[in-house]
């Protein structure tokens, strides 16, 4: 008899501890309010039943075992998605002696503290766009984060840019002779079509998601032209081709039309910055499906820094004076001119942290506030070719949610202050 018993004690000390444990794995979200980004509109009263990590179902009253999360008082939205983003970097007056004095790991370090924040602040998936020190830190991260030894978003990298000599993410750039050396493919810098080839190859080799070029000059390289195009149609095939190979989509740092086109004309996913777009910019972007990727915020950043004597190199300085200025009203003309938008800030250039200040800039330039949630939730998604599980509050997508106190819609705001974010169905701590 005692036997008898101890037998099913045991049993029902199984029974119990498995239902705990799933339970355990099972939370539910009361949504006061809920952003259907899908259908641009938004919803009262959703539950939504998280399991293992990912949305289960979706619905009103629904009734569970599960963990509830009372947000009845706040609106749920999909997680952010930032497409634009530098964890090794944050502007400061120094930055142009770092590559001099810092090591590997000191970049990978501040990385890492930088991601943290990037998540506390709703950005639950972010595209990293070319990383300083050896080209892989983001690779590296990503892995740690992906295995849970870190905190931090979802990352999408494409490890070091590809740049041609003398261009924008050429590493070596402004040091002196003996410094310069000769980097070639492996540290991204390339001159001919077989270069190009090697480079994509090597990031494959690295790890990364996908590629990052520098179609154009750029504002921060310690070059004079801001805007000229630095690769031919023969190399920029060639990369188009290699990272087709890979499933790698190619987005193009780009400022001035010519560098622009070329790029589109070859087949890259998305133009980074776009300032000098031009109304044939524009027919080829939506002709091709290519992505506009705003990062006004860079601009408005580098144009009150150029403003600050000695904060930047003096020949960087009127470059950031000239271009910073423009990238706004260039957006807020792609986007009337029908092209798709999807949402990126180039932080490390302003601060980690800060990237939901974006949206603010993209409602001024013209863009509905549930327009500008899209471009950092559904259209960055589609960008990142991972619709089918992030993107949006859906069954089977993983559960990267987030919630503010008001309402995102009629104050666009609110999204700096986000007061609760989940990503993969755990709560993370703001
Ligand atoms: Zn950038």
């Amino acid at each position: 008899m005692k036997r008898y018993f101890t037998a099913l004690h045991f049993v029902l000390l199984i029974f119990l501890a498995n239902s705990t444990a799933f339970a355990a794995d099972k939370t539910l979200l009361r949504c006061g309010k809920l952003v259907d980004v899908q259908a641009g509109r938004v919803l009262s009263q959703v539950d939504v039943l998280i399991e293992g990590g990912k949305v289960a179902q979706i619905g009103s009253g629904i009734v569970s075992d599960a963990e509830v999360i009372d947000l009845s008082d706040k609106t749920c939205l999909p997680g952010l998605i930032d497409m634009h983003v530098h964890f090794t970097h944050q502007s400061n007056p120094k930055s142009y002696m770092e590559p001099y004095v810092l090591n590997p790991a000191d970049f990978a370090f501040r990385a890492v503290g930088f991601a943290d924040i990037t998540l506390r602040k709703g950005f639950t998936t972010v595209r990293s766009l070319g990383d300083r020190g050896d080209g892989t830190v983001s690779v590296s991260l990503r892995n740690a984060i992906d295995s849970g030894l870190l905190q931090g978003p979802r990352i999408f990298t494409a490890g070091k840019s590809i740049a041609t000599t003398g261009g924008h993410a050429d590493p070596t750039n402004g040091a002196n002779k003996v410094l310069q050396g000769n980097p070639g493919p492996k540290q991204g810098v390339i001159n001919s079509a077989e270069d190009a080839m090697q480079a994509v190859r090597q990031r494959y080799k690295d790890g990364a998601d996908l590629i990052k070029i520098t179609a154009t000059g750029g504002v921060l390289s310690t070059a004079k032209n801001g805007q000229n195009p630095q690769f031919t149609e023969a190399e920029l095939v060639a990369i188009i081709t290699a990272a087709k190979d890979y499933g790698f989509k190619v987005a193009a740092h780009a400022h001035g039309a010519e560098g622009m086109k070329r790029a589109i004309r070859a087949g890259v996913s998305s133009i980074e910055h776009g300032t000098y777009m031009d109304d044939e910019t524009h027919r080829l972007m939506k002709q091709y499906g290519t992505y506009l990727v705003p990062t006004i915020m860079a601009g408005e950043f580098v144009a009150e820094k150029a403003k600050i004597e000695g904060y930047f190199p003096e020949i960087v300085r009127p470059k950031a004076a000239a271009i910073g200025p423009l990238i706004q009203a260039s957006f807020g003309k792609a986007y009337k001119a029908g092209v798709k938008i999807a949402f990126g800030t180039d932080t490390g250039v302003s601060a980690h942290g800060d990237n939901a200040q974006e949206f603010a800039l993209m409602v001024e330039a013209g863009m509905p506030a549930m327009e500008a949630i899209k471009a950092a939730t559904v259209n960055a998604a589609d960008l990142l070719g991972a619709s089918d599980s992030l993107g949006s509050i859906a069954v089977s997508k993983h559960a990267d949610i987030i919630a503010v106190d008001g309402d995102p819609i009629s104050n666009i705001r609110e999204l700096e202050n986000v007061t609760f974010v989940m990503k993969g169905g755990k709560v993370v701590e703001l």
